[in-house]
């Protein structure tokens, strides 16, 4: 946390408060940078591909149960509208970075809103860009896209968000039986991801506790091949977990899904981590939990700021005097609250780098 005094102190250095910092992006990591440095009173102009603020976490629910579960989605709801309201940001959705020229300090940048065409001078560039989530039909083994219900984690927060309910698709019945099945698109070497997403085991054993508490007569398996901690009361959630009898966690990957389009009784098959021997069982909603990739952009942004990447193809920071920061999950898979953290110590980098221009 940057306290107020220090930041009153760093905006009242002749010329900082002047100096504009683009921020390329809207989700949590970058709009927390622009709240941040408006403290420190140097303005900021945020660019949006989209049409709205906020990122992948703008559409997430809240998973409280009989209490808040910690899933950070109304830190970003409350953050969204506060920079909205907050003076020295200005915001440019639907837009895009055009061409750059200049140097570090002052670079010119062009900018494309729709069809027309602006020009803005800007001290630092920050690029805030996020991820994109695993496309779950590159798994197609476990049947996205083709059984309606299987479903990703992504789409059950939406579902969540927008409806409050948790429904089959295929005919807006509750679900009797739901499995999560974890590191979709992550630690899988059939596909080239080796990175653990870090979020997932989380969210899913958060969505499962909100679920068991809003529907008391559902089961829910989570299958897994190792538990990620995240966060302060991650093992309280997983203890919590542990000992409702109707979630079972169980330490095994299904290798397929079977069933059809419209199918309440999809078949899934794995290995019995008690027998070893191969069992099947049957579910009518599936939820993938997808992981995090690097955004199918992600070389154009780099090669056009020439920002480095590590060998993941997730972005790695480029050398100070560059004048160009990164911030947020496209360093790499980092939850709501890690990707504050990174923006909060991003915009002190800034505030001391536009100290020294
Ligand atoms: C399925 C799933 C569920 C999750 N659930 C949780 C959860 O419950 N709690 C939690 O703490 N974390 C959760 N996470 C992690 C969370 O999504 C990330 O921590 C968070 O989105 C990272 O924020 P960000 O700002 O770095 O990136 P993003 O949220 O990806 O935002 C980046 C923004 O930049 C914009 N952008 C991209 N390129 C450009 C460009 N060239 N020009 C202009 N704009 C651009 C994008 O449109 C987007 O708005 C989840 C992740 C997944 C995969
Ligand atoms: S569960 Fe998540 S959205 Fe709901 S109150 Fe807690 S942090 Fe906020
Ligand atoms: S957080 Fe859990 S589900 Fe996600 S990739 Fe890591 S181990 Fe797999």
């Amino acid at each position: 946390m940057i306290e107020p005094n220090k930041a009153v102190t760093v905006g009242q250095r002749p010329g900082v408060a002047d100096q504009n910092v683009l921020i390329l992006g809207s989700g949590i990591a970058g709009i927390t940078t622009a709240l941040e440095l408006s403290e420190m009173g140097i303005s900021s102009t945020i660019l949006e591909r989209r049409d709205r603020l906020g990122g992948q976490a703008a559409v997430f629910a809240c998973k409280a149960s009989e209490k808040c579960n910690k899933c950070f989605a109304c830190v970003v709801d409350n953050q969204i509208q506060e920079v909205s309201r907050r003076s020295g940001i200005r915001i440019l959705t639907e837009s895009t970075l055009g061409k750059i020229s200049g140097d570090p300090g002052r670079f010119k940048v062009q900018i494309q809103s729709g069809g027309n065409e602006s020009r803005l001078e800007a001290s630092v560039i920050l690029v805030a860009t996020g991820v994109d989530f695993f496309n779950a039909r590159q798994k197609p083994e476990y049947g996205y896209g083709l059984f309606q219900n299987v479903i990703t984690a992504q789409d059950l927060d939406e579902m969540l968000h927008a409806k409050g309910r948790v429904l089959r698709p295929s005919d807006g019945q509750v679900p009797s039986r739901i499995a999560f099945f974890q590191c979709v698109g992550s630690r899988d070497e059939t596909i080239g991801h080796l990175w653990c997403s870090k979020v997932c085991c989380a969210y899913a054993l958060r969505f499962m506790k909100a679920i068991r508490h809003q529907y008391p007569e559902i089961e829910t398996s989570f299958f897994y091949i190792d538990i990620q901690p995240l966060g302060r009361s991650f093992e309280s959630l997983l203890e919590a977990c542990r000992q409702d009898e109707r979630m079972h966690l169980i330490r095994s990957l299904p290798s397929k899904v079977y069933g059809h389009r419209t199918s309440t009784d999809l078949r899934i098959r794995f290995i019995d981590p008690v027998s070893g021997g191969i069992t099947e069982e049957g579910f009518d909603l599936i939820v993938l939990s997808i992981g995090m990739t690097p955004r199918e952009d992600a070389d154009q942004v780099a090669d056009l700021l020439h920002v480095p990447k590590n060998e993941e193809g997730f972005y790695r920071s480029p050398p100070p005097d560059s004048g160009i920061f990164v911030s947020g999950a496209c360093k790499g898979p980092r939850d709501i609250g890690g990707s504050i953290i990174d923006a909060k110590a991003t915009a002190r980098e800034i505030a001391q780098y536009l100290g020294g221009v």
